[in-house]
């Protein structure tokens, strides 16, 4: 499994140990009666239970990813990535895991789980491509976030590009201006999958909002900074869009 996503994994089965062993000594102290109350004893029951279904998580997530099979015990993984993801975090930085590569790790955890659900090719009406508005030329007059098609080609920036990607494809394209616009849309569309360009904060948001929905994640690049004339791998966008339609195979994590 590529070190990107052993990260964000590696932090869960940590938390799950030390949860487990916090669990068994509460435990083994009540039975001696050092703290003898029940409410103690199952206090550490419901520790033992969300350790074992966070355990069951982390598990269905490795396997499915490492067999390439349609992703199971859906639940369970649900428990992970919503639960776990705000405390790993949390603890990323405290053992030495920038927040950032604790966030690119959950991505790459969620484009393989993304690559899975979609069990057949889908039609390209089923598939959304959501970029972020900051990916339009700051001076640029047209509005884009009403349609697309305002974009007047210029190629001073890659709206032009993503414009010409999603027609040739045939896919549905909407230029977010940020996370609450973003879930309008997929309200809205109902696509059955998407494939959404943001930084890294807004990404993991929106993919566990959306979760089981397959939402392919890909990072934008920022040479002018956040939220201001970012670029994204247009290479990666005609993969992700390819593999939902079932032109291509499942796409890798990016170096
Ligand atoms: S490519 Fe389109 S969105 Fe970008 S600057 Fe030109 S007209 Fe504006």
């Amino acid at each position: 499994m590529p070190v990107r996503k052993r990260v964000f994994l590696g932090l869960v089965s940590g938390i799950i140990l030390a949860g487990g062993a916090m669990a068994a000594a509460v435990w083994a102290l009540a039975r001696r009666g050092a703290w003898g109350q029940t409410l103690l004893i199952a206090g550490a029951w419901l520790g033992f239970m969300v350790a074992a279904a966070t355990a069951a998580g982390v598990v269905a997530i490795a396997l499915s990813v490492w067999r390439g099979r349609t992703v199971f015990l859906a639940p369970f993984i649900r428990l992970v990535l919503e639960l776990m993801y705000p405390v790993t975090l949390r603890l990323g930085p405290l053992v030495g895991v920038p927040k950032e590569r604790v966030q690119l790790s959950f991505v790459a955890v969620n484009n393989a789980l993304a690559n899975l659900g979609v069990r057949s090719p889908l039609q390209p009406r089923e598939v959304l491509l959501l970029v972020p508005h900051c990916l339009q030329r700051a001076e640029c007059p047209h509005r884009i976030t009403v349609d697309a098609r305002n974009c007047r080609r210029c190629g001073k920036c890659q709206i032009a590009a993503v414009v010409e990607l999603a027609e040739s494809r045939g896919v549905n394209l909407a230029v977010a201006t940020g996370g609450g616009m973003a879930r309008k849309l997929i309200h809205d569309l109902r696509p059955a999958a998407v494939i959404a360009v943001a930084c890294e904060r807004d990404l993991t948001s929106g993919l566990l909002e959306t979760f089981p929905l397959p939402v392919f994640g890909i990072v934008n690049d920022r040479p002018c900074g956040y939220c201001v004339n970012t670029r994204v791998n247009l290479e990666r966008v005609e993969a992700a869009l390819d593999h939902f339609l079932g032109v291509s195979g499942p796409v890798g994590e990016e170096e």
